[in-house]
């Protein structure tokens, strides 16, 4: 395919009015919304009215007037379309470790007789490490069993099983619904973590008991907005939120001496919510409403495809591709293995290709469809190419490693 066809593209494209909502600096071209999104231009605005109006001028009045005593379940209403679940299902606050932390021990009590929690070693770390500290503080022979293939590590000793949807590593997708059926056959709760899938493709809930990620990737939130949790209704009643703040009480302004849970998804609320992040969230909550996923997905995979194929057709650089090439097993990024990974994404970045890099070999490209153009692939592509046949990445400045990669 040529620039010029990619152009025609861009053209048609039924998403191309959504890139001037976003604010992107000038000659970059911004591979890495799988880990921070673009700034919504409308967030400054947004924040700006919250502290200047709401925080200034109305003080503890916010907390009614301006409605943040209700952002817990008022942001999770606005995550809900983009998972497939309903009003009342979502709710939103703390960190996604701390959630992961939350649905899996409410998880693990939903399951008493049960004593292994089914993890992926190739998850995300952090997902990985709070079932670690989980299993360590809940004592009683509790266990971690990791899997490789989930048909062999299912049995009727399992509590509950936490999986990511989209490997943070490869883009490789699951099949949500096969996956949580098969769980549900071995009687174990099934929680699935959709940090790489919010906002990068429709996602469906389905028969799922808890789901949950972050708010900053696809999703557009912002640094350190905070992470939601769908707890499927028919558990609403029964799971127990081991951190039962007051936030999660029934009835928290009447200061009761005893935590008594909050009907619904908001008991698993903790605490004050983080305002100001859940401003910027909002901002970008608003502008999902007119999204149409159907075409988010649609648009991903020709952006994906379209890379893989551009990025091939210069031969053997010395790449592997290491996502599933065919687009119905990917998210929306992809990964290719370099042995010099590191100093190839540092020249790629200088150039201003902004993948990352994730040890040992890996570069990292993720595909936003609400910003990227055809044409920003084609030119990634072209850079790839050069940085890789000139061996631009041999600069010795690139070999320095950065704190954050
Ligand atoms: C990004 C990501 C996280 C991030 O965890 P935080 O607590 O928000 O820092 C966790 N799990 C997965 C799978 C992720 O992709």
């Amino acid at each position: 395919m040529t620039r010029e066809e990619c152009a025609a593209l861009d053209a048609a494209d039924p998403l191309k009015h959504f890139r001037d909502e976003f604010a992107l600096p000038d000659g970059m071209i911004y591979l890495t919304g799988n880990s921070l999104g673009a700034m919504p231009k409308s967030a400054p605005e947004r924040i700006s009215a919250a502290v200047n109006d709401e925080w200034a001028n109305r003080l503890v009045g916010g907390w009614n007037s301006a409605r943040w005593y209700n952002q817990p379940t008022d942001l999770g209403d606005g995550i809900a379309p983009l998972i497939g679940a309903g009003p009342g299902q979502v709710v939103v606050g703390d960190s996604t470790s701390v959630v992961i932390y939350k649905a899996m021990a409410a998880a693990a009590r939903l399951r008493p007789d049960r004593r292994v929690i089914v993890s992926d070693l190739s998850n995300f770390p952090t997902d990985r490490y709070v079932v670690e500290g989980l299993v360590k503080g809940l004592g009683g022979g509790y266990e971690i069993r990791d899997i490789g293939d989930l048909g062999t590590a299912l049995g009727d000793d399992v509590a509950a099983v936490l999986l990511s949807q989209v490997d943070y590593r490869t883009g490789a997708r699951r099949d949500m619904a096969a996956v949580t059926a098969q769980v549900h056959a071995a009687g174990a709760i099934m929680v699935w973590d959709l940090c790489h899938s919010v906002g990068a493709f429709p996602v469906d809930v389905g028969d799922a008991d808890f789901a949950l990620g972050c708010t900053y990737k696809y999703v557009n939130g912002g640094p350190g907005s905070p992470a939601f949790l769908y707890v499927a209704p028919r558990h609403q009643a029964d799971a127990e939120n081991v951190l039962s703040g007051w936030y999660g009480h029934a009835e928290p302004f009447a200061f009761e001496p005893h935590f008594r849970p909050a009907e619904g998804v908001r008991r698993f609320a903790v605490s004050t919510p983080h305002v100001l992040s859940g401003v910027a969230l909002s901002a970008a909550l608003e502008m999902w409403k007119r999204v149409d996923l159907h075409a988010v997905r649609a648009k991903s995979v020709a952006l994906t495809s379209l890379f893989i194929d551009l990025v091939e057709a210069g031969g053997d650089r010395g790449l592997t591709l290491a996502s599933p090439r065919d687009p119905d097993e990917r998210g929306s990024q992809v990964s290719f293995l370099h042995p010099d990974g590191y100093p190839v994404m540092r020249a790629l970045i200088d150039r201003g290709v902004h993948g990352d890099y994730r040890a040992p070999s890996l570069l990292r490209f993720g595909f936003a469809p609400l910003y990227l153009r055809y044409v920003d692939v084609w030119d990634a592509a072209a850079l790839i190419g050069e940085v890789l046949d000139k061996e631009l990445w041999r600069d010795e400045r690139y070999a320095q490693r950065l704190a954050v990669t």
